[in-house]
């Protein structure tokens, strides 16, 4: 595996096999890379010739500068793990080169980012990641980019604006990987300290509450959502939200009539997680 810092390095790194029609398949992470990334990695190598890792911890969808110097880093570590998963590339620029002096410009996907996530967080948030995301996929000109399940709304974000804007790639959306006990692998779990692993359990438990009223015949989304607050709240633990919306526009719904998404955030001591399942009315779960 070959580190590449600037677009030019990985362009040119990638004229060979894109003459060659070899189909490219980008895994853009923040670091800190885990299962859940690997797991992504791992389907890129399945499907394409080439695998390209990005590496960028992007200030720009950080809401808090705290929060953003906390983020845990260390190059060498990913750049192991992600050879050995199997990628060809680290691609892994300096804040320098993804945003030169003078960048102006924002992509903002309206409707989708102003719900859940983007109501928490901020627009800035999703208008970081999609800016962020586009650059991407400009500078790398995959076939094929994956994301995980974990971040339902960004994967729904970023389908929408590669629809949008005509972007020639295919977006790939990965199941999420999870802890033998349930919690959903995440790079800010390193943050959880002692009582707080064990607390932060209950966004899964209320996830499966949630699944297990609909189990059980409740359709009224309201039920469905107390339901799973109170699972959440034996563990001591009270969501910013958890919602029952639709999969692909994330509006909330009133009944479960189809397919839909339950989406929860939730702070454990310092650290705030996101988790979320996809349900269906006929018993179909998912991770
Ligand atoms: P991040 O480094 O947190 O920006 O994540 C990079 C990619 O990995 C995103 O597409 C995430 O959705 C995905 N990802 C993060 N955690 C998991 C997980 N537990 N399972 C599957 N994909 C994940």
């Amino acid at each position: 595996m070959r580190t590449e810092r600037t677009v030019a390095g990985v362009r040119a790194a990638l004229r060979g096999p894109r003459l060659a029609e070899r189909s490219i398949g980008l895994v853009p992470t923040m670091g800190a890379l885990h299962e859940g990334h690997l797991s992504l990695v791992r389907r890129a190598r399945d499907e394409c010739d080439v695998v390209v890792v990005s590496l960028f911890v992007n200030p720009a969808q950080f809401e808090e500068a705290a929060d953003l110097a906390a983020y845990p880093r260390d190059e060498a570590r990913d750049a192991d793990k992600a050879a050995a998963a199997g990628a060809d590339i680290l691609f892994a620029p300096p804040v320098g080169e993804v945003y030169p002096a003078g960048f102006s410009t924002t992509v903002r996907v309206a409707g989708l980012t102003e719900h859940l996530e983007g109501a928490h967080r901020g627009t800035a948030h999703f208008e970081g990641v999609a800016t962020v995301v586009t650059k991407l996929l400009n500078m790398v000109g995959p076939d094929v980019a994956y994301f995980g399940q974990k971040d339902a709304q960004q994967a729904a974000v970023i389908r929408r604006l590669a629809a949008d804007l005509d972007l020639p790639v295919r977006i790939a959306t990965c199941p999420t990987v999870r802890d033998a006990d349930g919690l959903a692998l995440s790079s800010r779990n390193v943050h959880l300290r002692g009582a707080d692993r064990e607390r932060a359990l209950a966004l899964k438990r209320g996830l499966d509450a949630a699944a297990g009223a609909v189990a059980a015949g409740e359709r009224d989304a309201g039920a469905i959502e107390e339901a799973g607050r109170a699972a959440m709240a034996r563990l001591g633990v009270e969501p910013e939200y958890l919602a029952v919306v639709g999969p692909d526009d994330l509006l909330p719904v009133q009944r479960v009539d189809g397919d839909v998404l339950v989406a929860v955030a939730a702070r454990v001591g310092p650290t705030r997680l996101i988790d979320n399942t996809i349900l269906s009315p006929d018993g179909r779960g998912a991770a």
